[in-house]
């Protein structure tokens, strides 16, 4: 022990990354501190330092935290590598500094803290389960160094393992003070004036569904315990007042209690007051119609929210049985996505690649019933990643359903490429499965890119939903086709090849996205790189050529010929000075906005006549286009100019909205 140091000083680590130009304050380890100071027997005996909360180099952490006698690391599958390189850093230059291990990423079974001790032999003691009890109890232990007696940790004594059993959860979870009205992130604000800072709003704890790829699944945590609303509503006055831009509400069920709907009208509230928060994020509960679209409306009647995740994973009986997840009901989903729909409230979904049970037809066919349903913006479509403490990272689970992994390292989409500097985390990325072999993973990999693409994307999505509509064959057959004619044509059997060589690259443990230096310097989703590789290199008139020749059996010439006219017209490109105005014999707009609101019109000829307003916003450099359409546009798939009908080649007056007739945006 040194016993220079008056005080025991306490180093926190909870390192995340920059989203935008901010940081999250660093919540978790804030909430341990400010239970500490609360419930320590001396608690001017210890001095918390300023937590490290972003990626700096690691022999810069570890001199920040070289004077601690004990630092806390808050580990996750993003942080965890770095998080391991810092102590091994500081154990070695310190044998008596303690180091503290606790998070998701921890392992709470006994044989998995064991192993987990073994591995990495200078990390002192793993932590898990709620880390409120173990963090105090070891704080007020430190200078004896007995843990024998402190809940929810595991260590080596000797050479001899001890696991203490997990506490109970906090029941009342407002014995837990909060770390912003404690004023515990003050410091840290304070040493650090030109960061920009979002915050965590965590109004309860728990979740009753029991998935079986998430953290949250398990048994232990099926109870939903409450902060009180008086302190939330405290804790949304905090944000207001530090002006915090962004918060995510990490509840794992917004929506679930009554009160809930309270708690957005209070955010509201603030935001018409305060201007702050600008943007509140939330996870939507399930099944529960109307009170998810009360919130929902709410959060977009005040600008608090881009878009509404309608995550599905998968719609596949046998797979959400194998997950244990009871999913949103179809009828609840359409219903949804209607009543959004017509309150031109934007929505995306998720489905997920490589789940257990889940071939490639089934997961094709779920594709295909979600935008039947109405989903038309964006399918975000997720690799599975194995997570630690799930029931999918279990051995046993993963050999029922032929569960193959590779390790990759973690590069979120529309990051900086890294320098050479940075740690790579690592996920346990799902490639196969039973139902799913390897190349039918990449199959699979492939339909994703191509449906984001040609339909997301909004390249053929009129031509498509045209296709689809006039029942000549339906989205699933039409994409295969795709896949398989892409093959006779120079652009699009180029796209396809890419697109493989990408998926085999991820089935070897290569990054999930694409690098590219010259387009902002940053990681691409494969399909928005495409579409960007497509505009940028002027190949858009060959590839429509392509497409048509793919499509020719499935619409006559003419009314193929025009619906991808008027796609391409609308396409949101750099540079266009102009706007146009468009005749067709048809009227595609019509249909296409019609499918769009859910309802069902009728092909008929005519004269119609439109103008695409291509100039109330304009992108002057390619630099511009690739950040405000293809990378900020991407959930909404906002891809497409509005376009106004013309009555007697007169302009309808653009800002009335009565004739704002169709906005994509
Ligand atoms: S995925 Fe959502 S619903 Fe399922 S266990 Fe996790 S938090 Fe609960």
């Amino acid at each position: 022990m040194k016993t220079k140091q008056k005080k025991i000083k306490v180093g926190l680590v909870q390192i995340g990354d920059k989203f935008g130009d901010q940081y999250y304050l660093p919540y978790s380890i804030g909430v341990l501190q400010a239970y500490a100071q609360k419930n320590l027997k001396n608690p001017e005996d210890y001095e918390f330092l300023i937590p490290v909360y972003k990626r700096i180099f690691v022999k810069e952490a570890a001199n920040y935290l070289s004077d601690a006698d004990v630092v806390f690391f808050s580990s996750y599958v993003w942080n965890f590598q770095i998080n391991l390189k810092i102590a091994k850093w500081l154990k070695e230059k310190d044998n008596e500094c303690m180091i503290i291990f606790g998070g998701p990423q921890v392992p709470e079974s006994r044989s998995g803290m064991k192993t987990f001790l073994n591995k990495y032999p200078f990390i002192d003691i793993g932590s898990y389960g709620e880390g409120e009890m173990p963090f105090l109890l070891i704080l007020e232990n430190i200078k004896k160094r007995s843990w024998e007696n402190i809940p929810s940790i595991g260590f080596m004594k000797g050479k001899d393992f001890i696991y203490n059993k997990i506490s109970e959860r906090i029941k009342n979870l407002d014995e837990v003070p909060s770390p912003y009205l404690e004023g515990i992130f003050d410091s840290l604000i304070k040493a650090n004036l030109d960061e920009g800072w979002s915050a965590l709003l965590e109004t309860n704890r728990g979740c009753p569904y029991s998935c079986s790829y998430c953290f949250w699944g398990t048994k232990t945590k099926n109870r939903i315990n409450q902060y009180t609303l008086t302190r939330v509503f405290k804790e949304i006055d905090w944000f207001s007042k530090h002006k915090i831009q962004f918060v995510f509400c990490c509840d794992a069920n917004f929506g679930i209690l009554k009160r809930d709907i309270d708690i957005a009208k209070k955010v509201a509230e603030n935001k018409k007051q305060y201007r702050y928060p600008e943007a509140f994020s939330v996870q939507n509960t399930k099944n529960s119609t109307e009170k998810i679209f009360t919130l929902q409306k709410i959060l977009n009647d005040n600008k608090l929210q881009k878009g509404v995740n309608l995550a599905l994973q998968s719609l596949n009986a046998d797979t959400l049985k194998s997950i244990n997840r009871s999913n949103i009901s179809p009828e609840t989903y359409k219903k949804l996505q209607h009543m959004f729909n017509q309150h031109k409230i934007a929505t995306f979904s998720d489905m997920i690649i490589g789940l257990p049970n889940e071939s490639f037809s089934t997961f094709a066919d779920g594709v295909f019933s979600v935008i039947e349903s109405g989903q038309h913006n964006r399918i975000q479509f997720i690799n599975l990643v194995l997570l630690e403490n799930t029931q999918m990272n279990e051995p046993t689970y993963q050999k029922k359903y032929g569960l193959h992994t590779v390790d990759s390292k973690i590069i979120p989409h529309h990051t900086s490429l890294n320098s050479k500097s940075v740690i790579h985390e690592i996920q346990k990325l799902v490639i196969a499965t039973d139902k799913m072999p390897k190349n039918d993973w990449i199959k699979t990999r492939i339909f994703c890119w191509i449906v984001s693409l040609i339909y997301f994307n909004k390249l053929l999505q009129i031509p498509i939903m045209l296709i689809n509509r006039m029942n000549s064959i339906n989205f699933r057959e039409l994409i295969e086709i795709f896949m398989q004619e892409s093959k006779k044509h120079k652009v699009m059997s180029e796209i396809l090849s890419f697109f493989n060589q990408k998926a085999k690259e991820i089935q070897k443990g290569g990054s999930e996205h694409v690098a590219s230096q010259e387009w902002l310097n940053i990681w691409w989703p494969a399909d928005e790189y495409i579409f960007i590789k497509l505009c940028y290199e002027d190949l858009l008139d060959k590839f429509y050529n392509e497409a048509k020749s793919i499509m020719c059996d499935f619409l006559p010439d003419k009314l193929l010929d025009e619906t991808v006219r008027f796609n391409q017209g609308l396409l949101k490109l750099p540079f266009i000075k102009n706007d146009l105005d468009i005749s067709l014999k048809y009227n595609i707009f019509e249909i296409y906005q019609g499918v769009l609101n859910g309802m069902d019109t009728k092909l008929k000829k005519g004269v119609f006549h439109y103008t695409i307003d291509r100039t109330s916003t304009k992108w002057t450099s390619w630099e511009e286009w690739f950040k405000e359409v293809v990378w900020y546009g991407t959930k909404k798939g906002a891809y497409l100019y509005s376009c106004y009908p013309l009555n007697n080649n007169k302009r309808q007056k653009r800002c009335d909205e009565e004739f704002h007739y169709a906005s994509f945006q």
